[in-house]
């Protein structure tokens, strides 16, 4: 069995722990590896070395980090296919999903690679007479970056590359239930000539995400999770004097407007509501139908439903993988009957589904939900599975108020081809990130990342300015030289 550690001070180091966790293969249900989980000595020592390392790393120009950034990103390039295997095999998504999420990834570090020019600060000259100001962002600390199942590549890229471009030494708790491809950026990290403690990866469960949470020489907390944990890991690392950004879980609508173009409509809801099963937190889950859309519309996704290729994410005729875990699977299946007992119309019942190629596997196939109303279960809360839900509305006002009152904001879409609709929904939608008959409105490295409302705990999104304005401490410097001396002032400085 392969037994999996850490990644401290420039090098894989087996877990001295007594507890573990197994990892499993969702595709074939056989435990692949056992994770040992840190305990709080083994987090401490992390903790240790990351801030041992932080004043040299922090003192080298950034022009010489980026170059070590610049050779990652070469390795990263490298590597696409075996990360995106990595992926696969613990996490199920299929191979083209997974090149995709390292790509994702690889553009926040190709974003932090400008870092000399991205940490240029500001410079007044004469803001009084013979004073000048002028405005640096230097690194917070010790920072830690705790992710979710559904990006084990792309999710840590998000966090760390920024930081350690900005001059901070970073601790990454990557989830335990795929930690393998996490492990692997460390030695990529590490190969590109990255100093030792700069970079660390601890394994472990709760035990860990405390241990980050409450040490003092812990700055800043990175987090993407579900939102419970979102909400306890922004309340105590705030408890305990550190900057949090906790980025949440979702529940995105699309509405679709009476004159979209059903055809693209369709093929962009059957991705973003079936790609990756459905886990991901951009996903499509919930389709708000304006007027006598619903009818074709739902036709023509049962059809396409028909033909959704459910096998294990290394075939590559595979559209959507198995679910990551059976508890899970479980979990999804019960939401789903929890929807029929609510009265709403399952069109679409993928709950079963058999196939030779999925043996013991986390499959079942995409549902389909019509008639979906707000208070039922499956409307309020986030399933993370292949199971959209329809719900039908007269107009665009009650549309757009079901968005703005839902509890999440993550993410949302509108499918029209009338400008104006369109400009208004952007207007005026409570959510973070908007596509316009864009289903899945993930932004680019070089802008920024994240939801409103229980979609995110904190003030700043991830990467792009808002990641760096977040690893970063501002400081201004007022200065005076002068040839006579200056007399005492009791009064405040003004320009007269
Ligand atoms: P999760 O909240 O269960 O776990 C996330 C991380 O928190 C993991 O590293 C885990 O070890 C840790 N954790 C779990 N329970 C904890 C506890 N009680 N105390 C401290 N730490 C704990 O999330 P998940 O199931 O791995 O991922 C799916 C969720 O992540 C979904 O809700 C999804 O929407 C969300 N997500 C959000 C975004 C976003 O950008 N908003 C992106 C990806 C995933």
């Amino acid at each position: 069995m392969n037994q999996l550690g850490h990644f401290i001070n420039g090098e894989a180091v087996s877990g001295s722990n007594s507890r573990n966790s197994a990892i499993y293969n969702p595709a074939t249900g056989e435990q692949t590896a056992q994770l040992s989980l840190a305990s709080v000595s083994e987090v401490e020592n992390a903790i240790q070395i990351a801030s041992d390392a932080l004043p040299a790393w922090a003192a080298t120009p950034p022009v010489r980090r980026a170059r070590v950034l610049m050779k990652f990103l070469q390795l990263l390039n490298d590597n696409v296919d075996e990360l995106a295997l990595l992926i696969s095999q613990e996490h199920g998504k299929v191979l083209d999903d997974a090149k995709g999420e390292v790509t994702r990834g690889i553009e926040v570090v190709e974003f932090a690679c400008g870092i000399p020019h991205l940490l240029k600060g500001e410079y007044s000259e004469d803001v009084g007479t013979r004073v000048d100001s002028w405005s640096v962002r230097q690194p917070v600390g010790v920072c830690a970056g705790i992710s979710p199942f559904n990006f084990p590549v792309m999710v840590p890229l998000w966090m760390f590359p920024i930081a350690i471009a900005c001059g901070n030494t970073f601790i990454m708790k990557p989830s335990e239930k795929d930690p393998t491809s996490t492990l692997r950026l460390a030695e990529l990290f590490a190969e590109a000539g990255l100093p030792n403690g700069v970079f660390n990866v601890v394994n472990g469960d709760k035990e860990a995400v405390d241990t980050l949470l409450t040490h003092p020489r812990v700055s800043a907390i990175s987090f993407v999770g579900s939102t419970p944990i979102a909400r306890y890991v922004q309340k105590t690392g705030i408890e305990y004097g550190k900057r949090v950004q906790a980025l949440g879980g979702a529940k995105n609508h699309a509405i679709v407007m009476p004159d979209a173009d059903i055809d693209s409509a369709v093929n962009a809801l059957m991705g973003a509501a079936y790609g990756s099963a459905g886990e991901r937190c951009m996903a499509i889950s919930v389709v708000v139908t304006i007027g006598d859309v619903a009818d074709p519309l739902i036709a023509a996704l049962k059809e396409k439903l028909k033909d959704l290729r459910v096998l294990p994410g290394t075939n590559p005729e595979a559209d959507m993988g198995p679910l990551v875990t059976q508890q899970h699977l479980d979990t999804v299946r019960s939401f789903v009957d929890s929807g029929v007992k609510e009265g709403a119309d399952l069109v679409v019942d993928g709950r079963q589904i058999d196939h030779p190629d999925h043996g013991d596997g986390y499959f079942m196939g995409g549902c389909l939900f019509d008639n979906v109303t707000p208070d039922m279960r499956i409307y309020q809360k986030e399933i993370f599975g292949p199971v959209l839900a329809v719900v039908r509305v007269d107009n665009y006002e009650q549309a757009l108020e079901l968005i703005n009152s839902h509890e999440y904001g993550n993410g949302t879409a509108i499918f029209t081809q009338e400008g104006h609709a369109a400009r208004e929904f952007a207007t005026r939608v409570q959510a973070g990130m908007v596509g316009i008959n864009v289903p899945i409105p993930v932004p680019m490295a070089f802008h920024s990342f994240g939801g409103w409302k229980g979609s995110l705990f904190g003030d700043h999104h991830m990467h792009g300015m808002e990641g760096l304005r977040f690893f970063t401490k501002l400081k201004t410097v007022t200065s005076r030289w002068q040839a006579n001396k200056s007399q005492s002032q009791f009064s405040m400085p003004t320009m007269k």
